[in-house]
């Protein structure tokens, strides 16, 4: 299996107690996961300055489409690369249903960080009409052939975050059965789209009410290499629990 890693999406959250109490909590510490925090835009900045000789990367909850330019809002691959961001999520669910993010945007922003040298993290997953409906196959296979059209993976890397919409802030994580039933038809998809080899190096996370409690048995299954964690990340000593079971 791949080096595991465990990225904090706050979201809309947080302030300067959070990335204080987070500063403390990770600054010394050695993982044998790789750890990200994606905090807002805001706090980008002080957070990289405070863990610069951590374990720990910065990374942003979305990306520009575009690399300059009259787009008034926006916050481009290439900026976010020389701020000394490493990754940045794309195409995260609340994204997709509230700002209007589309399959096509998506590979736009994944082809964008990977110019930039940035490690796309492209976010998927089917909502609960699309699972009761039967469904969720279909859903995540367009995600993936859309969001990775023609995009050419040689010599650089690509995660996929697996949220299924109903476990997202719900309490209601997936099991871990489920979880890598959908994790290994998702690594047979990209094996189709883009070759074993290349599917067999891209990094799966699971994401939708991970807590420390479920961490560890979600990331012993065979297709699930890392975890996408919210509400839980924002509790910076529950989080450090889940980056030291990974
Ligand atoms: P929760 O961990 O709060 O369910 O959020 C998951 C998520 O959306 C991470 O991107």
């Amino acid at each position: 299996k791949p080096k595991p890693i465990v990225i904090a999406n706050w979201k809309l959250n947080g302030g300067i107690d959070l990335i204080c109490t987070s500063v403390a909590s990770f600054i010394g510490k050695h993982f044998d996961a790789q750890i990200a925090i994606c905090p807002p835009y805001i706090y980008m900045r002080d957070m990289l300055t405070f863990l610069q000789h951590s374990e720990i990367s910065i990374g942003s909850q979305n990306v520009s489409k575009f690399e300059s330019g009259a787009y008034t809002g926006e916050t481009s691959a290439q900026m976010l690369k020389q701020a000394g961001c490493k990754l940045c999520l794309i195409g995260h669910s609340e994204r997709r249903a509230m700002f209007g993010e589309s399959n096509l945007s998506c590979q736009i922003k994944v082809q964008t960080a990977l110019n930039h040298g940035l490690l796309p993290v492209l976010c998927i997953g089917e909502n609960l009409e699309e699972r009761d409906a039967n469904i969720t196959k279909a859903v995540i296979f367009r995600q993936l052939s859309e969001g990775l059209h023609n995009i050419n993976l040689e010599g650089k890397e690509l995660c996929i975050a697996y949220e299924p919409v109903w476990a997202i802030g719900t309490g209601l994580s997936a099991t871990p059965a489920m979880a890598q039933e959908i994790h290994q038809f998702i690594r047979r998809e990209l094996a189709v789209l883009l070759g074993k080899e290349t599917a067999g190096r891209i990094r799966l996370l699971y994401g939708g009410s991970v807590n420390k409690t479920n961490a560890r048995e979600l990331l012993a299954q065979a297709d699930i290499d890392g975890l996408l964690v919210g509400g839980a990340s924002l509790d910076p000593g529950h989080f450090l629990a889940i980056c030291q079971l990974a």
